[in-house]
Formats: C-alpha cells, sequence, structure tokens
C-alpha cells in the first residue's frame, strides 16, 4: 500500500499502525502508555495525528495505515493539542521533577521539555494521596501517576501475575491491588516488571542508602545477561562511579522485556561490604589476608607436595555453573592438563546430570530440545517436576500466558505449585513416583490408539519392548501407586495425545532420584510416542537451573567428558584432544563430586580445588560432606564470598562476579549469550579465567590469554557444537547450539527430521521405588526444593535485604492433617530428624501438600535440608536421591513464623 505522511510517500507491504511505520521511518510521535509488547489502550492521547478526510485526529498508537491514506503527524493543530494534553497531565501532577527519583528518565517530564511545557495551566488543588511503600523493592506513588495503564497491563496481560488494578473513577482513580492490601501484601512476586515499564516517576525501585541513589544522566548502561537462572534475560546494568545501582530488562530474546525478583532487584550482592577483596591464607587455623604471591606459593608447595606423594589420583577439582563458558572450558583443561586427571565435576551432577546422560542415550543430545519462544506456539504442556513460575520465573511467565490464550496444562507433581492453579488437571503425585505415572500416560495413550505410529516407524526403534513393559501400567495400578485419581489420568492422557504440538518441560522433580535417569528416558518415550520431538514448539525441556550449568556441561566439566560431550575413553577423541592441548591426557573416566567427596573420606583424594560452588548446602548428607572436606590435605576455593565452603579451605582466591568481567553464559535453550564488564574487579579480586590462567602457568602448564574472547575461539576449535561460535559473530547474532561453523545460523530446535543419534530409542522402563520409605521410625516423606526469593546456597541473595525480609528463615511445608496429628501450629519451630542428621526449622502449614508428604527448600543454613536428605546415587548419573528421603518431626518450641 501506499501512504503519505506529512506530504512523503511510502510504500509498504504488511499493514503495520501509524505508530509503528512511523518509528521505523523515523518520525517521532510521542507516547506515554504504549508499550510495543502490549496491544495499544489509546489512554494518554497524546499519539494523535491528523488524517486528511477523518474528522478529528486519532491515536497513532491504534489506528492501522490503509491505502491512500493521508497523514500529518506534527501540524500547527495536532501540536497544539498536544500541549493541552500534557498541559492538562502536568497540572494533575506534583511539581516536584528536581526530588523525583525518574527525573531524567521520566517521559512526562521530557515531553513537556520538548512542547515547552514549564508549568500546568489547570493547576487544582492536588490530594497528597499516601505513598505505598509495603512492597520490599518498589514504591508506588499515586499522586504521579499519570494512569496510562501500563502498569495494570503488564502485570496482568505479561506477568498474568494480576496483582494490581485501577480502583475508583476519574481524579480519584488510582492503581491499587484486591481489598486495599497494599503491594507489600497482595499477589504481587516483586518481578519489578511495572516498575520498568512506569513511564514516570510513580513505580520506583527503593533507594534506601545514599549510594543507592542517582540521577539517570550520572549513569551508563551496559548489556549482560543475568547470572541467577538458565533462562538467560538479557539486562542492562545501570553503573554510577564502580556501582550497580539499577537493572532494566532489556527487551530481546529470551524474555522480551520481562525479569523476576531476583533479576530487577537482587544486584547488591556485587558491590556488597563481604565481598572477598584480597586471598586469605590459614595460619594457626585461621584465614588471614596474604598477598596473590604469597597465596600462590602455597599452592605451589602443596600442589608440588602431593603430587609426589599421591600422584594424578590424589587431586579433584570442582568447576562452577556460576561462572562463564570460558572460565569452565579453563579449569577443566586445567584438571586434565596439570592435576593429569578427570577428576573434575560440577553441580549439574546434584541437578541434570540424569538429562545429560539419560536423553543422550534416546536422543544422541542430552540439552532442552526446543527454545523458550516456542512457547508461543504449544497447544499442550505436561509440566513434571518442575516449579517453573518459581524457579524460571520468565519461563513460567510465559506457559501462564500461552496457557490463558488457551493452550492446555497438564501440572504432575507432589507439591500444589503455582502452575496446578492453571491447570486442567493437576496430578498430585506421591514424590517418587514419576516413571509410574508417565507409563500410566503412556499405556492408555496406546490403549486408545492415540500413539503417532507413522512417526514411530519412521524415526524411532525399541518400540515393541517398550510397549510391553507400559501394558502393564493399567490405570488403575498407577492410581494406587502415585496416589491420584484413576479417571483424572485418563482424561490427561486423552488431553495430551490429541494435542497437535505437545511440549513437556521437566526439571529436578524427575532428575533427582535414584531412578533418575530413567525418569529422563520415560519423557523421552512420551514425547517420540507421541510424535513430539523434532518440530517447532514440541519437544523435551529440562530446565536447567543455574545461570550457566548447560554451559558447564557443554565445556566438559564432566569427569567423562571434554568439550561438546566428547568421551575421555574414547582412543582417537582423546588423542585428538591431546593434540590440541599439547599434553598426554589421562584415560581414566574421573570422580564425580559425590565420589570424589567418598575419596576425600577415605584419605585418597587429597588436594581438592573449588571454584564457586558451595558442596557444604548444595549437597546431600552435610555432615559427610564436612568430615570430607576435613580430612582434605589441601583445599583450595575461589568464590566472591567466603561461603561456608570456603570457610574450611586452607588458601580462598577473591574471585570477580558476573559484573566484573567479560565471557559467555550458554542458557537453558542452549543460547549462548555475552555478559559484559560493567565495573572493575572489587578490592583485589580477579576474574576467574585470570586466575586459573595464572595457577596453571604457575604449575607448570603455560597458558596465555588477552581476553575471554581468545578462549571461546579455542573452545570453537576442539568443539564441534560450538565450531561457529565467536564474540564476534555475537555481538550481531542470538546462537543457540549445535553452530558447527561460522555460515552455521545456529539450532532453534534439535532433531528436525532426525534424531541426533539417528533413530530416537524407546526403552522400557519399570517403576521402581525411590531407595528410602517412610517406616515407624521416620514415617513421613520429605522432598526438597527451592523457591523464588532465595537462590542455590543464598551466598548471593542471602546478601539482598528484601529477599531476606521476605523469605530469610528455613521452612518446612506440613500438610494440615500432618499438623494436627503432631499438634504443630503454623509458626512453630520443629526439629525434622532423618536417618542423617537432624535440622530445626519452621513450620508452614499448608494445603499445598498432602498429608505425609513434608517439603523443605534446601537454600538455607539455618535449617540445611541437606542434613537430612539421601545421598544414595542414580546408578547411572550418579545423581543423589535428593527428591525422596524419610523424616519424623518434633514439636520443639512455640515461635512465631516470620
Ligand atoms: Fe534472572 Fe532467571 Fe529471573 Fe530471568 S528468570 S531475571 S534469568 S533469575
Amino acid at each position: 500500500m501506499k501512504v503519505i505522511i506529512n506530504d512523503f510517500e511510502y510504500n509498504l507491504d504488511t499493514p503495520k499502525t501509524i505508530l509503528e511505520f512511523c518509528k521505523e521511518i523515523g518520525i517521532k510521535i510521542p507516547t506515554l502508555c504504549k508499550d510495543e509488547r502490549l496491544l495499544p489502550n489509546g489512554a494518554c492521547r497524546l499519539c494523535i495525528v491528523e488524517i486528511e478526510g477523518y474528522k478529528t485526529p486519532v491515536t497513532a498508537c491504534s489506528q492501522k495505515l490503509k491505502d491512500g491514506m493521508k497523514i500529518y503527524t506534527h501540524s500547527e493543530k495536532i501540536m497544539k493539542m498536544r500541549r493541552e494534553i500534557l498541559d492538562l497531565l502536568f497540572s494533575n501532577h506534583p511539581n516536584d521533577c528536581l526530588s523525583c527519583d525518574k527525573s531524567g528518565k521520566c517521559k512526562l517530564q521530557n515531553y513537556c521539555y520538548e512542547y515547552g511545557i514549564s508549568e500546568g495551566s489547570f493547576k487544582r488543588e492536588i490530594k497528597d494521596l499516601p505513598i505505598d511503600f509495603s512492597n520490599k523493592f518498589y514504591s508506588y506513588d499515586p499522586n504521579k501517576c499519570i494512569k496510562c495503564g501500563i502498569c495494570v497491563s503488564v502485570c496482568n496481560n505479561l506477568q498474568n501475575s494480576n496483582a494490581i488494578s485501577f480502583v475508583d473513577r476519574g481524579f480519584d482513580t488510582y492503581i491499587g491491588t484486591p481489598m486495599d492490601k497494599g503491594l507489600g501484601s497482595c499477589d504481587c512476586v516483586s518481578c519489578g516488571n511495572c516498575v520498568s515499564a512506569c513511564p514516570v516517576g510513580a513505580l520506583n525501585p527503593k533507594k534506601k542508602y545514599e549510594e543507592d541513589k542517582f540521577r539517570y544522566w550520572e549513569v551508563r548502561k551496559v548489556q549482560t545477561t543475568c547470572s541467577y537462572c538458565g533462562v538467560g534475560c538479557q539486562i542492562n546494568l545501570l553503573i554510577k562511579g564502580n556501582r550497580v545501582v539499577e537493572v532494566e530488562p532489556i527487551n530481546t530474546i529470551p524474555n522480551d522485556g520481562l525479569l523476576c525478583v531476583k533479576g530487577k532487584f537482587a544486584h547488591k550482592f556485587v558491590n556488597h561490604p563481604d565481598r572477598l577483596t584480597k586471598p586469605l591464607i590459614r595460619k594457626n587455623g585461621k584465614l588471614v589476608e596474604a598477598s596473590w604471591q604469597e597465596a600462590y606459593r602455597v599452592i605451589k608447595e602443596k600442589y608440588d607436595e602431593i603430587m609426589e606423594k599421591k600422584g594424578p589420583d590424589g587431586f579433584g577439582g570442582f568447576s562452577s555453573a556460576r561462572c562463564t563458558n570460558e572460565e569452565n572450558y579453563l579449569f577443566q583443561k586445567f584438571v586434565r592438563t596439570v592435576f593429569k586427571t578427570n577428576n573434575v565435576d560440577h553441580c549439574a551432577r546434584l541437578c541434570h546430570a540424569s538429562t545429560v546422560a539419560g536423553l543422550a542415550n534416546t536422543l544422541g543430545s542430552g540439552a532442552m530440545t526446543n527454545s523458550i519462544a516456542e512457547i508461543e506456539g504449544t497447544d499442550a504442556f505436561i509440566i513434571i517436576g518442575t516449579n517453573t513460575t518459581e524457579n524460571h520465573p520468565v519461563i513460567g511467565t510465559k506457559i501462564k500466558k500461552r496457557v490463558k490464550e488457551g493452550a492446555k496444562l497438564i501440572v504432575i507433581d507432589p507439591r500444589e505449585i503455582e502452575l496446578a492453579d492453571y491447570a486442567d488437571i493437576y496430578l498430585q503425585i506421591k514424590p517418587g513416583t514419576n516413571i509410574a505415572v508417565l507409563n500410566g500416560l503412556m499405556h492408555i495413550i496406546l490403549k486408545e490408539n492415540l500413539h503417532d505410529m507413522d512417526y514411530i516407524n519412521e524415526r524411532c526403534e525399541g518400540f515393541e519392548e517398550f510397549r510391553k513393559t507400559v501394558e502393564k501400567y493399567t490405570p488403575d495400578l498407577v492410581a494406587k501407586i502415585c496416589h491420584i485419581n484413576k479417571d483424572d489420568l485418563i482424561k490427561a492422557a486423552r488431553m495430551y495425545a490429541k494435542a497437535n504440538k505437545g511440549a513437556l518441560y521437566y526439571s529436578m522433580g524427575i532428575t533427582q532420584h535414584s531412578s533418575g535417569t530413567n525418569g529422563v528416558r520415560s519423557t523421552s518415550n512420551l514425547q517420540m510416542l507421541t510424535g513430539n520431538v523434532g518440530f517447532e514448539s514440541t519437544g523435551i525441556n529440562p530446565l536447567r537451573g543455574q545461570n550457566n550449568v548447560q554451559g558447564a556441561c557443554d565445556m566438559g566439566a564432566l569427569p567423562t567428558d571434554y568439550t561438546g560431550y566428547q568421551k575421555v575413553f574414547i582412543d582417537p577423541v582423546r588423542e585428538r584432544m591431546g593434540q590440541f592441548w599439547k599434553r598426554d591426557l589421562p584415560d581414566k573416566k574421573g570422580l564425580t563430586i559425590t565420589e570424589m567427596m567418598d575419596s576425600a573420606n577415605r584419605g585418597e583424594l587429597s588436594f581438592l580445588y573449588i571454584m564457586g560452588e558451595n558442596p557444604m548446602i548444595s549437597d546431600p548428607d552435610q555432615n559427610h560432606i564436612k568430615e570430607a572436606l576435613k580430612k582434605l590435605d589441601f583445599l583450595l576455593v575461589q568464590d566472591i564470598f567466603l561461603s561456608e565452603t570456603a570457610e574450611f579451605a586452607d588458601v580462598v582466591l577473591p574471585a570477580a562476579s558476573f559484573a566484573e568481567k567479560d565471557g559467555t553464559f550458554t542458557n537453558t535453550e542452549r543460547r549462548i549469550q555475552r555478559i559484559n564488564k560493567a565495573i572493575d574487579p572489587i578490592g583485589e579480586a580477579k576474574a576467574d579465567w585470570q586466575i586459573l590462567m595464572e595457577i596453571s602457568t604457575l604449575l607448570g602448564y603455560e597458558e596465555y590469554y588477552e581476553n575471554p574472547s581468545e578462549i571461546m575461539d579455542e573452545i570453537a576449535g576442539c568443539t564441534p557444537s560450538y565450531g561457529g561460535i565467536s564474540y564476534k559473530r555475537l555481538k550481531n547474532e542470538s546462537l543457540q547450539w549445535p553452530c558447527t561453523n561460522k555460515d552455521h545460523p545456529g539450532t532453534k530446535y534439535l532433531h528436525k527430521n532426525t534424531m541426533a543419534r539417528g533413530k530416537g530409542l524407546f526403552v522400557p522402563i519399570d517403576y521402581e521405588e525411590s531407595k528410602e520409605l517412610p517406616d515407624e521410625k521416620y514415617p513421613l516423606i520429605l522432598t526438597t526444593g527451592r523457591m523464588l526469593y532465595q537462590y542455590h546456597t543464598r551466598t548471593m541473595t542471602g546478601k539482598i535485604e528484601g529477599l531476606s525480609e521476605i523469605a530469610g528463615k528455613s521452612y518446612i511445608e506440613i500438610s494440615p492433617q500432618t499438623a494436627k496429628i503432631y499438634n504443630i501450629k503454623n509458626g512453630e519451630k520443629i526439629k525434622v530428624s532423618s536417618r542423617r542428621g537432624s535440622v530445626e526449622s519452621y513450620a508452614k502449614v499448608t494445603e499445598k501438600i498432602n498429608p505425609g508428604v513434608v517439603f523443605m527448600p534446601f537454600h538455607y543454613v539455618d535449617g540445611p535440608a541437606n542434613r537430612l536428605t539421601n545421598p544414595t546415587l542414580d546408578p547411572i548419573a550418579k545423581i543423589p536421591e535428593l527428591k525422596v528421603a524419610s523424616v519424623m518431626i518434633e514439636k520443639i518450641e512455640r515461635s512465631s513464623y516470620v
């Protein structure tokens, strides 16, 4: 179509609004209520334009262009009307721009300046409405609110929390919460997405301390990747001096301008006064500050001594899912070339080792098959063993949005998680019965002939053996094993099998079992049975917990794999890698995290190098870990804070945080994303890659890189799936592996046309009970997990005041029936014991959990759930059974729950 705008002719072939098109061609039309992610609402009227033949001006945000339209965006009449609109808005606005925290970023202030409004001509008596400070992270000043409605729309249509809405009418309108509870007590999850979208100073991050204060013209912005969960949200760090003062979301892949409470508000750990700023050395039993030279001298002495005494078997290293790809690459290379052992592992062993093993076995690749953006096209979801809205909040938000648009949702989880409220069918299974429920679904699908036989014939193998196994799992049997209603199971099977595009999402509820690898294979069976692997918006989607746990696996921080899952025990692979690194490499498979701890306990492993991990809190059976750390001859820890593990160290090296270095993280959907140095390292801290380079050279394997970009070039040179990755490309492209050469566009979804292993493998899997079942002494099932307001072992989130105020204490969820049996009231302190030890925690009585089952988040030092958990391992992936243990509870004292 042809349109004429301000007397110039333009051609366009796709329908667009006037505002969209004008933006494209560089005509600036002011608007206060338009957010690109939302449907236009025309509330502010500021974007009015004149169209020839139209009686009155129209809003450019809502008016679509039509062929032949003649538009004037800045005519005299329009400019006058806009001035009047701005005048009216400013007349109803406090005149305190100088003291407003949003000054410099406020769109109303900027437009008033641009249109020459310095004072409101319709000034009326302004009511001094009370400011809502009740939220821990942000405040709402109704006096400054222009009622554009963006915050309400973001909350209800993008974040899908429905926490706020318009209250009252006319001049009295304000943004309120149900029953006027205030933003601190309503359903608000403090994602801050409304705060980021507010065009004026009504919603603002709280600035409690002097050092938090800044003016927007004083700060610089550095684009980077959120350092919390595996979603990998893109953010701008706002920097004043050498301090991160605010975080802004970026409207791009994968988060589309959304964040959760951690990404938006939990950045103060970076400049926290507790950061390690100097190396520490243990002298006379105490850790004391030392120079880098001194610390390196001790490391060298200990290395020489232990290498002579014990050889390579005496050494091991824990790499870090918190660190960059480049650092994980260097770490595993260091362990293999300097320690001369494959004893290298990281916390994936405790979360998704079973995913890597299970999916590699059935499909040939152990990663999330599809992309986050594809949620938009999914017709039915199975959410099993993932509390998505709390642990991968932005993905949870996208799933909720898709369900509101009409997609079906089946939730399978022992706890009634938030997504259960949105589900068409919720199956509240007994912990540890995933395989039974999945077999039950597949039994019904097969019996009712709802499976995709053409797909199976063409793309899979092992079907007949598998069919025989699931034949046993009748709805009656499964209902009995899982403690669910068989009719719900049948409905779920039919609903899912009939959907055009079915996607399965899971997390540690599937993997952290002694049958974790088999649980993963079962998800693969279901998705192949329904023809849901290898297509857009389908797939098997393990959600990876930590920011770079996918990357740490990809980089070979695993005892059996080099980068890109190339096996250390395959001779030609090892020889090739040896030539690349110019060293003979060990051929013996290395020890896993749990095996290294056992080895240390036996007095075999003597020198342990831990980079950015905290096994004292994250690993099962805490007493065993403590003993192991104490028995080591030498413990070297590299971290940003003195963690519970670092307290046992002989030498502690201060590392730079994500804001202080360059590198890449690979998110849960295999997307390799840059992190960019925004500030200088705090104190004498150094980037982990620099420390690794220096220690490697010190111990005899010379390493020198000018910057992490050179390390990525080396990674690309020895890792087929990263072969096309370079910093140069990442500047302009968003790439997902496999990306095998510099012309490869990256891979949006895996297994297109054929599975990575050739044919997809059906594996017959029988349900097995968890290894520790309730008995007379320990009659309850303990299951563990994570929660929205804390992260991992709280090394970072524990430093954030608001998070600690909301969720600073350990708790244990107990059903009302269980509470009644033990005469326990909500908030009472109780003792929880398993065969491995006892902890104290606060009871949270909730209907969300079934009688006989209790839940504890594992984050807390004051009630370390992992003192109780069962270290029994999955025989294949060696992942501990963190999701099921037997416990007893006892009432100890009365106290109020905070
Ligand atoms: Fe950060 Fe994950 Fe939250 Fe995104 S969803 S802001 S990556 S913690």
